[in-house]
């Protein structure tokens, strides 16, 4: 585990956002652990010290710009782009479309790295890069605080997260917690 990783997880469990237990996860998969990013970024300090953590990994790509999906990757793409001294833009969806709002732009000279919070099967990160390339901007990379899934050898870009998870998933059939007849929690929902 790399010190980033070390670091991150700490925040996570001080913020009260590394919840164990048995999770249904958005998949549909049962899992005993779960993060819940806006968690740990509700509190400033943790969010820039992981927005700081993430630029580290990502300067070497020389970006001008971070640009994030709405809504959870704008707090921590704006504490990015802080660390990076480069601009924050969002993509948010329009008629079920990400498309950049709000008189933002990019430009052909714009390097772009695409942040977020959490990244799973990588679809809205692909999204996100859909958006700046079609704007004429060239993505240099992406990142984001949690990995769930093998991002970085689908994406085709430069990729870093700050914690790789490797969380077993189970289909609930062969679920150990609701073998045990846990009751299963969906994060997020009210409680
Ligand atoms: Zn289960």
């Amino acid at each position: 585990m790399t010190a980033a990783t070390t670091d991150t997880l700490e925040l996570f469990r001080q913020s009260g956002a590394l919840l164990e237990g048995h999770f249904k996860l958005s998949s549909g998969l049962h899992s005993d652990r779960y993060l819940q990013s806006a968690l740990v970024l509700q509190y400033p300090e943790f969010a820039s010290t992981l927005g700081a953590l993430l630029a580290e990994r990502l300067r070497h790509l020389d970006p001008t710009v971070v640009l994030s999906p709405a809504l959870g990757g704008i707090v921590i793409g704006q504490e990015t782009a802080r660390a990076l001294g480069v601009r924050a833009i969002f993509a948010e969806r329009q008629e079920g479309r990400l498309a950049l709002r709000r008189g933002f732009s990019l430009s052909p000279n714009d390097r772009v790295v695409v942040i977020e919070d959490v990244i799973t099967t990588g679809g809205s990160t692909r999204e996100t890069v859909d958006v700046a390339t079609a704007a004429g901007a060239t993505v240099v990379g992406a990142g984001a605080i949690i990995n769930r899934g093998k991002n970085e050898s689908t994406l085709g870009l430069p990729f870093a997260a700050l914690v790789n998870m490797d969380v077993p998933a189970y289909q609930p059939e062969s679920c150990p917690m609701c073998a045990k007849g846990e009751p299963v929690v969906k994060p997020g929902s009210r409680a």
